[in-house]
């Protein structure tokens, strides 16, 4: 298997580019949604090819099923006991994570600036 020596500039370089793409994806999914499940498709294959794992807060805007971007338009999120189930309403599969209700621990830090401002 090949190492690389720059593995951390590699890292960085696809943590902007997957942002960037995601970033990218939210404010044309209005007028072309196709373009945004593409950004999508780039970015999971930025992941593949440099093994980074893809960011939180990134993973939970796009369908792992089907691939495409999630706006709330296409998801159904649902809360039951802990659980965070979104179902996506393009090819119906479903997504669950573990969800902490408000008001415990403080939450953590999973902002990503300027991301949150262009989907609104
Ligand atoms: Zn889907």
């Amino acid at each position: 298997m090949r190492r690389r020596k720059d593995s951390h500039k590699t890292r960085d370089l696809a943590l902007q580019r997957m942002e960037r793409l995601f970033m990218l994806a939210a404010i044309v999914h209005a007028a072309h949604p196709e373009r945004s499940d593409r950004y999508v498709q780039i970015a999971r294959k930025i992941c593949t090819r440099t093994r980074v794992r893809m960011p939180r807060p990134l993973k939970r805007l796009f369908c792992r099923h089907c691939g495409s971007f999630l706006t709330a338009a296409a998801t159904r999120v649902r809360l039951r006991e802990g659980v965070l189930t979104t179902t996506c309403l393009l090819c119906g599969e479903q997504m669950r994570r573990p969800y902490r209700p408000p008001g415990r621990a403080g939450p953590k830090n999973t902002r990503i600036p300027g991301l949150i401002d262009a989907i609104g």
